[in-house]
């Protein structure tokens, strides 16, 4: 597939991951909606913020302030809608609590808490089917990619991760490319290693549902993104915004991040 001129509308998330309390996570995401709003930043770039489960509630609460200003997103959910899955959350649950995006099969619970490509698959098929956005987390570790797998590796988790999704569906799914040996690390990917990795994806993606559906689709890149760096990884073609970690804890990073994705 050519590399598109035109680019889909950006979409910046900020992975709260195990971090706030329930008074920081609802300061953390009043900051961050009341900044966005005040700029105008949601009619030019989609912001999302994925707070732990247990403040989903009071996030909601924050946001509301702000109509339409920041998208409530959950880091994980379970494939089945009820029963007996002592400690796991479903997406209608994660629905009730006004959760529009979800994060699926990111780095720490594909290598920290070992979920498979299967589980991974599963999962975006129980968010997409719900009707939210699906934010399918892809990447290498290091010695992949010292190795030359990078392609390989995302290759394989992308067509695993949408195995049975269709061109509909796929209009709800966000790619977020992350090399794990960038996440939490400092070490972020050069712009140019980001746009082969992403431009690889888009490639991915054009073969498995045709070039028009893969140019709409948005590749977020992560992994130490910051307010120094955010400008200049955001303005390779295939870099469609931004998943956020420690840069989303604070609010004034944040939305440099979040305004050098709506420039
Ligand atoms: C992430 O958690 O998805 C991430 C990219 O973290 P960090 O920005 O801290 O590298």
């Amino acid at each position: 597939m050519s590399t598109s001129a035109s680019k889909p509308r950006s979409i910046v998330g900020g992975n709260w991951k195990m971090n706030t309390d329930k008074s920081s996570a609802f300061a953390l995401a009043r900051a961050v909606a009341q900044g966005v709003s005040q700029a105008h930043l949601h009619s030019r770039v989609d912001v999302a913020v994925f707070p732990p489960f247990p403040y989903l509630l009071p996030v909601a609460e924050a946001l509301a302030a702000f109509p339409g200003a920041v998208m409530l997103g959950a880091q994980d959910c379970y494939i089945a809608d009820k029963g007996a899955f002592t400690g796991e959350v479903s997406v209608p649950m994660l629905k009730d609590c006004g959760v529009q995006a979800v994060l699926v099969g990111h780095s720490e619970r594909r290598h920290v808490i070992h979920e498979g490509d299967d589980l991974i698959e599963a999962k975006v098929q129980a968010v997409l089917n719900a009707g939210l956005t699906c934010v399918l987390c892809v990447g290498e570790k290091l010695e992949q990619r010292e190795t030359g797998q990078t392609n390989t590796i995302n290759e394989r988790q992308v067509r695993n991760g949408l195995k049975h999704v269709s061109a509909d569906l796929l209009k709800r799914v966000v790619i977020a490319y992350e090399p794990v040996w960038a996440i939490g690390t400092g070490k972020t990917a050069t712009p140019a290693d980001a746009q082969s990795a992403q431009h690889a994806i888009r490639n991915v993606l054009a073969d498995m549902f045709g070039d028009q559906p893969a140019a709409a689709v948005r590749i977020q890149y992560g992994g130490s993104m910051n307010a120094a760096n955010a400008a200049s990884l955001m303005a390779e073609v295939d870099v469609n915004g931004g998943l956020i970690g420690g840069a989303s804890l604070k609010p004034e990073d944040f939305l440099a991040i979040i305004k050098a994705a709506a420039h």
